[in-house]
């Protein structure tokens, strides 16, 4: 299957020895300067590059005052370094967090701290050289910004900030990511991470009108750009095709069909991914965020709800309002934005969604928190909403659910690997070895518990699992959307009844 070793799966897990520069080789393909340029960066290295990184990271410091601490606050305690699901699944020791913070952390202490400047071996400080410039490539695209390594470091120091940084520093240079530049070029100019025109993505929306109405015998809607619409559903792209993605997409318009509201999804706004937040770009981060806010004022909606995507409810979530706000034009009596779960969920609460549970009962479900849902945002009003609403919607849709050990889920969740910008086929050994934390506890409930299915709510782990799954002796098709769950079971109220089904046939 490919031309590294999968790691083995353990009964427990188990620190691993340390392989030094094992994953030195692994690197995502450099930005082509056609994508470089279109989203204002030097298209390739530029000649004083040394110079001009220095001077984004004193702007970045300048600009983040987390930034500033987080470089000078490491104590090097150790809490951190077998925190990290890369460094656990490929033994190399800059995949310690506290290493990779350090590879910036050595350049700034080398040209902005006394002790770097005149004592540098003392201080582990280190000139800014083409070496390390290539270490920053290779070790800052093996960190998914997960978070995990913050929520056990005293300190609290966030290491997927430290990665943004150093990203949007190279990017700065003219060092940018092939895969996340294309795709946020794609998203700026037709509205998708996938580059999906109009006319192609109005033509998938009518297919999957049909083949639910063909299947139910209720004519769900899946809208586009429907002026006046009540709710503005803002969705990752891989929803429109992708499996088992779109079955979360006939999901949520079975909900919007049962609640009754009126609701449209936008062809400008075709994309709820924001891949400017994993290069650490506040510019494109905002730009594809403001044309979620003009596809809602365009289209005069009172309400945004996003799709399942882990990073999309981080960056709208916590930056959205700061990003493309105020959204004073929205209702008041409804969360700016709010997630499809807690949409599910409070028709849930209300008693106005019946379900047949019996529906999805050749499955025995799990559920993968996503890490950007888990450590970096929240759902409802109350602390922990982020875990306990995606369970509940998975409780009252199914009868079987067993969670994974306590050390792998919630705010301890391992990430799936392929997060943070790292979705790429030129990172297949990193995602694998970066899995296998993941897969060691799914393993773990497969074989106690008889689990055969892991549900999520994001596009990315989505996509990842059905990549991975296979290399560890599990099947591409175990992983399921949360609101592929409730669109099994959720019983629609004006569909045909079986005795008129059978009156039809006997008619016929
Ligand atoms: S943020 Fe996640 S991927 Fe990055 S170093 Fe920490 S644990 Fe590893
Ligand atoms: S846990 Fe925090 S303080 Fe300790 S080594 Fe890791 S980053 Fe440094």
């Amino acid at each position: 299957m490919a031309d590294f070793e999968t790691p083995e799966l353990r009964e427990y897990p188990i620190i691993p020895k340390l392989k030094e520069g094992v994953m030195a080789h692994s690197k995502p393909y450099v930005a082509k300067v056609q994508f470089q340029e279109a989203l204002g960066f030097p298209g390739e290295l530029v000649d004083n590059w040394e110079e001009k990184a220095l001077e984004k990271l004193d702007d970045l410091r300048g600009r983040y005052r987390s930034l500033q601490v987080y470089l000078d606050s490491c104590v090097k305690c150790g809490a951190c370094t077998d925190k990290c699901h890369y460094y656990l699944g490929t033994s190399d020791p800059k995949n310690m967090p506290v290493a990779r913070q350090d590879l910036l952390r050595q350049v700034y202490r080398r040209y902005r701290t006394f002790a770097g400047k005149y004592f540098p071996r003392l201080v582990g400080a280190k000139d800014l050289t083409r070496d390390v410039l290539d270490d920053w490539y290779s070790y800052f695209h093996q960190c998914s910004q997960c978070r995990r390594c913050s929520v056990f470091c005293p300190y609290g120091i966030d290491t997927a900030e430290i990665s943004m940084a150093a990203r949007e520093i190279m990017d700065t240079i003219g060092v940018g990511q092939k895969y996340c530049n294309e795709i946020i070029g794609k998203a700026a100019t037709i509205g998708n991470n996938l580059g999906l025109p109009e006319p192609a993505l109005a033509d998938t929306l009518e297919g999957l009108e049909e083949e639910v109405e063909e299947d139910t015998g209720v004519p769900v809607k899946f809208p586009l750009d429907q002026k006046g619409s009540e709710i503005l559903l803002v969705t990752p792209s891989a929803d429109f095709f992708a499996e088992p993605h779109v079955d979360g997409l006939i999901g949520y318009a079975k909900v919007f069909h049962e609640a009754g509201v009126s609701w449209t999804m936008s062809s400008y706004a075709s994309e709820a991914a924001n891949f400017g937040m994993f290069i650490g770009s506040y510019e494109n981060m905002r730009s594809l965020s403001l044309r979620i806010r003009k596809a809602a004022e365009d289209l005069g909606v009172k309400r945004i709800v996003f799709g399942e995507c882990g990073h999309a409810w981080r960056v709208a979530y916590s930056f959205l309002n700061t990003l493309a706000g105020p959204f004073d034009f929205l209702d008041p009596n409804y969360p700016v934005p709010q997630h499809i779960c807690e949409f599910t969920y409070d028709l849930i609460q209300k008693d106005k969604l019946k379900f047949d549970k019996s529906e999805n009962d050749h499955m025995t479900l799990t559920f993968h928190d996503s890490c950007n849902v888990a450590r970096a945002s929240r759902m409802g009003d109350k602390a922990g909403g982020q875990f306990d609403i995606p369970r509940a919607i998975i409780r009252a849709a199914c009868n079987n659910f067993v969670d994974m050990p306590a050390d792998a889920i919630g705010e301890a969740t391992f990430c799936c690997g392929g997060g943070g910008g790292l979705l790429t086929d030129d990172l297949m050994e990193l995602r694998v070895k970066g899995a296998q934390p993941r897969m060691e506890a799914y393993k773990r409930v497969v074989e106690d518990n008889g689990v055969t299915n892991v549900a999520a709510i994001c596009a990315i782990c989505k996509s990842q699992f059905t990549k991975v799954l296979p290399y560890y002796g599990f099947g591409m098709t175990d992983i399921v959307s949360v609101h592929q769950l409730v669109s099994e079971a959720l019983v629609l109220s004006d569909a045909p009844s079986d005795d008129n089904d059978s009156d039809t046939e006997a008619e016929a």
